[in-house]
């Protein structure tokens, strides 16, 4: 097979950014391949809300239509979220004053997924390939980093991409830390849900979150909602920042995602207003995830011909769901370069 650059590239972890940026560089015709720890593509079954800059990213990388096939609605029409309170009164606290094009779109992450990998040629797809480092090749004049995997198996590539999440191992290389100090536990725990729309109706619940994103804040707490599949499913983010837990805690990696009750989440809201008592009413055990960050920020996203993407960059709290989106625009810079004349 022939290609455009006299380049190899490996991208480290085939989640939405990983593959993203795979799907490009092939359409490019570059050499690419792509390392996954997993033994095949998973996405946990929980919505995305992709805003106006994430839209704007897929449109360049030319994904927006193959995404939107695996979607609904058939096109972005939500806009940036709406600030409501989450005490009682319910107060309107802000919208922001946006274009009309300025259109988001929530997403399942499965179809997201589904979506992406569909546009790959799947021998470039390597699973069960867990990165345990990357160097440099003893040999200056090859210019290559060697990747080393679990299995103790190496692979050479003029460019390496470290995709690898918020755990990345490439980040080791970029920072030069040998430890993972710089992922820290934030204090804040989210709590993950899927609602039907007719549930939420039939509870009594007034807001109407069919049509557009929410942010419903109390006081170190707060719910981020947002409609996916046409508006029948609302999906919730409930984030609670428990501020009596020391700085620094650390929580092990077995535990960063547990489940919860009802309860548990009735107990941490008691201070908020009836809309949110009643949706959190109807929340059968959410999956809680021990919110994590890089923290301070790098310095830098990368060293020599290697880089770094999406959560390994910076891993950040979700609060305002912007992860995917910031991920994409990586996504869109790194192939711009790579791909530039
Ligand atoms: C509760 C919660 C809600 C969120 N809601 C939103 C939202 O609504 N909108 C939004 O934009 N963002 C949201 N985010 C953030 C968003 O999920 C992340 O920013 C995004 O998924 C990061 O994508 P990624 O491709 O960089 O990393 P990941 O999705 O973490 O993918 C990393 C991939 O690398 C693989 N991998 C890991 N280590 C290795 C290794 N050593 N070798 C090989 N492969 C490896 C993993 O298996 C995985 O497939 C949310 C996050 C949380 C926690």
């Amino acid at each position: 097979m022939s290609f455009n650059k006299d380049f190899r590239v490996a991208i480290v972890g085939g989640g939405i950014c990983g593959l993203a940026c795979a799907v490009y560089l092939l359409r490019a015709g570059i050499h690419v391949d792509l390392f996954e720890s997993a033994s095949r593509f998973k996405e946990i079954g929980a919505g995305v809300e992709l805003g106006p800059n994430a839209v704007r990213a897929l449109d360049f990388l030319g994904l927006t239509e193959a995404i939107l096939a695996h979607a609904s609605p058939s096109k972005p029409e939500t806009r940036p979220f709406r600030f409501i309170s989450a005490l009682a009164g319910h107060q309107f606290i802000h919208d922001y004053e946006t274009l009309p094009e300025d259109l988001g779109l929530g997403i399942h992450r499965p179809a997201f997924i589904d979506a992406l990998a569909g546009l790959i040629d799947p021998s470039i797809i390597h699973f069960n390939k867990r990165c345990v480092s990357v160097t440099k090749h003893d040999d200056p004049g090859r210019g290559a980093s060697i990747i080393h995997f679990a299995d103790g198996t190496t692979v050479e590539a003029e460019v390496v991409l470290g995709a690898d999440g918020i755990r990345s191992t490439v980040r080791r290389t970029v920072t030069e830390q040998h430890d993972a100090t710089r992922v820290v536990f934030t204090r804040t725990v989210a709590y993950r849900a899927m609602l039907p729309l007719e549930d939420i109706l039939q509870a009594g619940v007034q807001i109407d979150f069919s049509r557009w994103p929410h942010n419903l804040v109390g006081v170190n707490k707060h719910i981020i909602i947002f409609p996916i599949k046409n508006g029948k499913i609302i999906n919730f983010v409930i984030f609670y920042t428990d501020k009596s837990i020391p700085e620094g805690t650390e929580i092990p990696g077995s535990q960063w995602v547990t489940s919860a009750s009802t309860q548990e989440l009735l107990e941490a809201f008691d201070d908020c207003g009836p809309e949110v008592k009643k949706i959190l009413s109807l929340i059968e055990k959410p999956s809680k995830w021990a919110i994590h960050s890089v923290d301070p920020p790098l310095e830098k996203f990368s060293r020599g011909s290697v880089a770094l993407i999406g959560d390994a960059a910076h891993g950040m709290c979700p609060h305002l769901g912007a992860g995917v989106g910031q991920g994409l625009e990586d996504v869109r810079v790194i192939c711009e370069l790579l791909t530039h004349p």
